[in-house]
């Protein structure tokens, strides 16, 4: 079977679990090719749904996971996203799908950051081998302090599992209006993932259900 084959059966089983229900997210995760995406190694699992080691003992999330926090943030064409956790540079792959799908008028952007070097120069070279060079900015550094060069964002993706206390550089550039997803909780088990919405000056929270990411280490996450 080769794997736009098996990206579809994937996507099958997704919608079936009612992980996938909009159409433009089917259409971003019938398109992305997640194997492009991995170490040699994890390549022949790359249309499980299940996370996969990535090297530096990060892993890149399970395809519902992707599947359920791109809905959640309602990523439409033209948003300026900021995603702290590069990992494989794949679920930044799914927002440039998008936020900048082909022929877009208002083309978005999506800026990422991750803290290991290795893991953002690879997930870099995956996505211009990809095509998404242009959309997606890859960025060394601790995401936790965020992006304030290109702030402020319409959506924030953070894909590894903070403190109670959201990181508040995070809170704070976000635009009236936007939308944060981000898992929080514990360092190991009794994580949740939240939506978080800013109106004005106030944030609705919002629990989604119980998660599991690897920790986000930095300066308002947890200590190494
Ligand atoms: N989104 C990724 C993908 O599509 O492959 C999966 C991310 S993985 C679950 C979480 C990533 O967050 C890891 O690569 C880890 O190194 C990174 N990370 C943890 N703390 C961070 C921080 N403060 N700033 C940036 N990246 C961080």
């Amino acid at each position: 079977m080769d794997y736009e084959e098996k990206r579809k059966n994937l996507v099958e089983s997704l919608k079936n679990r009612d992980f996938l229900t909009k159409p433009d997210v089917i259409r971003a995760m019938l398109k992305v090719p997640r194997h492009k995406f991995l170490p040699k190694g994890a390549i022949s699992s790359a249309y499980i749904d299940s996370p996969l080691s990535i090297g530096k003992g990060q892993t890149i999330s399970a395809p519902h996971m992707n599947a359920m926090m791109c809905e959640l943030l309602e990523l439409a064409e033209g948003d300026k996203v900021l995603e702290i956790g590069t990992g494989s540079g794949y679920h930044a792959a799914l927002c440039a799908e998008l936020v900048a799908p082909k022929h877009s008028k208002i083309p978005g952007h999506v800026y990422t950051i991750e803290r290991h070097q290795e893991l953002a120069d690879k997930a870099e070279e995956s996505l211009i081998n990809t095509g998404y060079g242009d959309i997606v900015t890859v960025i060394h550094g601790d995401g936790t302090l965020g992006y304030p060069e290109k702030a402020p964002y319409d959506k924030i993706l953070v894909t590894a599992s903070s403190p109670k206390k959201v990181p508040p550089p995070l809170k704070q550039q976000l635009k009236d209006q936007g939308i944060l997803c981000i898992p929080a909780g514990s360092k190991e088990w009794g994580q949740d993932l939240y939506i978080i919405s800013k109106i004005g000056k106030k944030f609705e929270f919002k629990r989604i259900t119980g998660v599991r990411f690897v920790p986000l280490i930095g300066e308002w996450g947890f200590p190494e």
